[in-house]
């Protein structure tokens, strides 16, 4: 999509700092981040929001989870534990509209979050 900030890091437009990628996902290391490890993992194809998947991509979303899953044990946070977060519009600070899973470990984590 264009003026999408991720699908430009997909398209290799913009510089990441990529960990992990496959056929459907990629990680990338959050420019501003909330913990010692903090990844994103988006989907390459751009899906605005939440409220925005389609009944089809069911296993697309199971791929982002899958690709937490392989950023954790990478960045060794997979035992002690991590937390993965996607925000949804406005009220829970979305800033950028195309999804993405939070990936955050490294630190104890606050319950419940802000
Ligand atoms: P959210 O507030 O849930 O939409 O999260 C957007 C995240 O994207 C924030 O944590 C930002 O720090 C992060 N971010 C924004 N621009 C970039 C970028 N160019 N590379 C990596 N992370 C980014
Ligand atoms: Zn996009």
């Amino acid at each position: 999509m264009i003026d999408c900030l991720f699908c430009k890091i997909v398209a290799g437009e913009i510089p990441a700092d990529i960990v992990y990628e496959n056929e459907f996902t990629l990680a990338f290391r959050d420019i501003n981040p909330q913990a010692p490890t903090h990844v994103l993992v988006i989907p390459r194809r751009h899906i605005a929001t939440i409220n925005d998947l389609a009944g089809d991509e069911t296993s697309l979303v199971g791929e982002m989870f899958l690709t937490a899953k392989e950023v954790a044990h990478m960045e060794g946070i997979a035992d002690e534990g991590y937390r993965t977060v996607m925000n949804c519009n406005r009220a829970a600070g979305q800033t950028v509209f195309h999804i993405h899973l939070h990936v955050l470990g490294g630190r104890d984590l606050n319950w419940p979050p802000g």
